[in-house]
């Protein structure tokens, strides 16, 4: 079972219910907070609202809250919440099309309300999945960012897994990494995905962000993280999509990736430290890859990454058989691209797969 959230915004909503969903978030999130110290939490039902305010509340989000603190309060031992987005279940959240146009229903403070949402070419496939059934819906969360309103509606699927057939079955190892953003192997067939745009920019965008620091411009530095981030993500949506399409092209039933949780990676050496501010964008372009390609059908499993850079084809590992860019064996010669390496120790898990992080996928 795969879950993927997608986010639609909401089109263009009025003053007026802009100020609403403002509100109810504000209530929820006092609701939320009051319900963390509330005695009878465990076996609370939508009517506890009663007792915390007399204000009108749909009893939907009532629900959703109850069980968001409650899972909370138990497995991260909240203590206070700084805002509690407003939730509903998949009988209270709808979506319905009409013609060609979009929308979501959910009940407010008022009444049930409709509204139109922008969606883009990629999601509406699975806007049309929802509405035939074809996928489960989960929970829906109503939320703000930079003064627009959006929906983030979960839902999960089952993926047939393809066969793979023994004679044409192929492994693609993907190293992740600085210069390369991806390096893609498949044996014989390799290909990169240059990091260098990516790298140059986020560096600009750092550089940019400490010279406002000095000028305490906090509002411009806020600004500047969000449009990263936002570029960051845009590129590794970009790059996913291309590396599956370049498996499915080729025949890859697997697909094999370091696994990039264990923090012994990244302090490999003083040159990897650099690698703690690609962390992030590390991991979500990973994460992008695993979900495209389970929503393809294809296998993902994750390695151990303690050699996959310094063993050679012939068994050597050796930290100084990698330079940079260039690989070269201190035993046996062998040259090669020190990144195509990688990613074909990958494609072999020399280190062995890691078994924690393959075992929850
Ligand atoms: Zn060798």
């Amino acid at each position: 079972m795969q879950t993927i959230t997608l986010k639609l915004e909401l089109q263009k909503p009025t003053k007026e219910k802009m100020a609403m969903y403002q509100k109810m978030t504000a209530i929820n999130t006092a609701f939320s907070n009051w319900l963390l110290h509330f005695d009878g939490l465990q076996t609370a039902t939508s009517k506890v609202f009663k007792h915390f305010s007399d204000k009108p509340f749909p009893a939907a989000v009532v629900n959703q809250t109850i069980q968001t603190v409650k899972s909370k309060k138990k497995k991260q031992k909240t203590k206070t919440f700084r805002r509690m987005w407003c939730g509903f279940n998949n009988q209270n959240f709808k979506v319905e099309r009409e013609n060609r146009l979009y929308k979501v229903s959910f009940p407010t403070q008022e009444k049930r309300i409709g509204v139109p949402v922008v969606c883009k070419d990629h999601q509406k496939p699975w806007l049309d999945k929802l509405l035939s059934s074809e996928v489960k819906q989960g929970t829906t969360e109503l939320f703000e960012k930079r003064g627009r309103w959006f929906v983030a509606i979960s839902f999960s699927f089952e993926v047939e897994q393809k066969q793979a057939d023994q004679a044409q079955a192929k492994t693609m190892g993907i190293d992740i990494g600085m210069r390369q953003l991806a390096t893609c192997s498949i044996g014989t067939t390799s290909i990169f995905f240059p990091g260098k745009e990516l790298g140059y920019r986020r560096r600009r965008f750092a550089s940019r962000r400490r010279k406002l620091g000095s000028l305490k411009k906090l509002e411009a530095i806020r600004k500047s993280k969000n449009k990263e981030s936002d570029w960051v993500k845009e590129t590794n949506h970009k790059i996913s999509r291309q590396i599956i399409r370049f498996a499915l092209d080729n025949g890859v039933h697997l697909i094999r990736m370091e696994d990039l949780t264990g923090i012994r990676h990244f302090r490999k050496s003083k040159k990897e430290a650099g690698r703690t501010l690609h962390r992030w964008s590390h991991y979500q372009l990973q994460q992008f890859i695993a979900y495209k390609a389970q929503m393809a059908g294809l296998l993902v499993e994750y390695v151990n990454p303690t050699y996959t850079s310094q063993m050679c084809k012939c068994g050597h590992v050796d930290k100084r058989n990698r330079d940079r860019n260039a690989f070269c064996c201190r035993k046996c010669g062998y040259r090669s691209h020190a990144d195509i390496n990688a990613a074909i120790n990958i494609s072999k898990a020399v280190s062995g797969l890691s078994e924690e992080k393959s075992k929850k996928n």
